[in-house]
């Protein structure tokens, strides 16, 4: 017998947050947003190979607006420091409360139901609600979604209270390898200590002038750790050393960029930005990333920005203010399709991540009417 998926933006939310989903195990929330869509009466509804979950409306003829939003979280922590469990999906307060709630459960249900509703407006073109997993660990969702499907505009639904958001800095992980020459610590004078090199470079590396960009700011880069070998050598001279650089760049400041920038610093060193292995998880998509999420910025003046804000700040009766996220999404993964890719969602970007997480149910409904809008605006039927 099947059971009637919740068609209502907060009890959606909630279904959503009981269904625990770390990245690349998103299978249960996959699940239950395929289902979702199907009831609340998408044209069709499928999975990809990378496991995203994909629901699309057409009416007639006219540009695709993509709806996304991911399917992961990132883990709950210690248990106890919860106010409420982190996967009951407790309404409490005018509160939806668990893992996931604003990042990013809370917009896709927003955005899934607005995207039904819309279905009965005026409107010309394809309406295709996206879904993806691994977006907290490299985005293999979102670059296996940019590689197989076309979207004209991407509205990318990560908490932003409600505000329009037009990118973020990217991270770049830059690991600095700097080599030394072995001795005894008491003979430190016969050796080259690994170390000292690598202070050096630190000082040099927080006196650096980095690019800026309109909206974002500077690039920063913040030496986050240290390891020396041996790694067991207490009373040795290091003979080598490797340094992580959190590096978060402005689109300009490009990965080879920054690796030129940082070897100038010391041309003995070795700069490189690691890859790793990201499999989805039944083990059809795998792909080698950089430790790398790359940075966004939509031009102020592009003709999508004043069509949105003009869209929602209508539809909500007030000003939506036009910002920049602080951390990174699949954004520039999305971009990739060629398609300007807005941000707009539900919840304080504050609480993604932390033990207080929830998103406000007047939010909700705000984003519900908002993504509505939107949709409206994107795929209106010529005059
Ligand atoms: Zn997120």
């Amino acid at each position: 017998m099947a059971v009637m998926t919740p068609i209502d933006v907060v009890e959606l939310t909630r279904a959503l947050v009981r269904s625990e989903s770390p990245s690349g195990r998103e299978s249960p929330a996959a699940a239950l947003l395929e289902q979702a869509l199907l009831d609340l009466g998408y044209d069709r509804v499928w999975r990809d190979e990378a496991g995203n979950v994909l629901g699309e409306i057409v009416r007639g003829e006219g540009p695709t607006l993509m709806l996304n939003g991911h399917l992961d979280t990132v883990p709950a922590g210690d248990l106890d420091s919860w106010q409420h469990p982190p996967f009951a999906g407790v309404l409490d307060g005018g509160r939806v409360w668990g893992r996931g709630a604003c990042d990013m459960k809370g917009p896709i249900a927003a955005m899934a139901v607005a995207g039904a509703h819309a279905a009965a407006d005026s409107i010309a073109g394809r309406i295709l609600m996206t879904g993806v997993v691994q977006e907290e660990v490299g985005g293999l969702g979102a670059r296996h979604l940019a590689a197989t499907q076309r979207a004209d505009v991407v509205i990318v639904g990560e908490p932003s209270d409600l505000r329009l958001m037009l990118g973020h800095r990217g991270r770049v992980e830059v690991h600095a390898t700097f080599p030394g020459r072995l001795a005894h610590a008491a003979k430190a004078e016969l050796g080259e200590n690994a170390l000292s090199r690598a202070a050096r470079f630190v000082r040099e590396l927080e006196a650096l002038d980095l690019p800026e960009a309109p909206l974002l700011g500077r690039s920063t880069a913040t030496a986050t750790q240290i390891r020396s070998f041996p790694e067991d050598g207490p009373n040795v001279v290091p003979g080598r050393a490797t340094l992580t650089i959190d590096y978060r760049n402005v689109p300009e400041d490009t990965r080879d960029r920054i690796v030129e920038r940082l070897r100038a610093l010391d041309a003995g060193a070795a700069i490189d930005v690691p890859t790793e292995a990201f499999v989805s998880e039944d083990g059809r998509v795998v792909m080698d990333l950089r430790r790398e999420n790359g940075a966004y910025l939509l031009a102020d003046d592009d003709a999508s920005v004043s069509t949105a804000h003009s869209a929602i700040s209508e539809a909500l009766g007030r000003d939506i203010g036009i910002g920049t996220w602080w951390f990174a999404t699949d954004a520039p993964h999305l971009a990739a399709m060629g398609a300007p890719v807005l941000g707009f969602g539900p919840g304080d970007p504050e609480l993604a991540h932390t033990q207080r997480e929830h998103v406000r149910v007047e939010q909700l409904r705000d984003a519900a009417i908002a993504y509505r809008a939107l949709i409206g605006a994107f795929l209106a039927v010529a005059s």
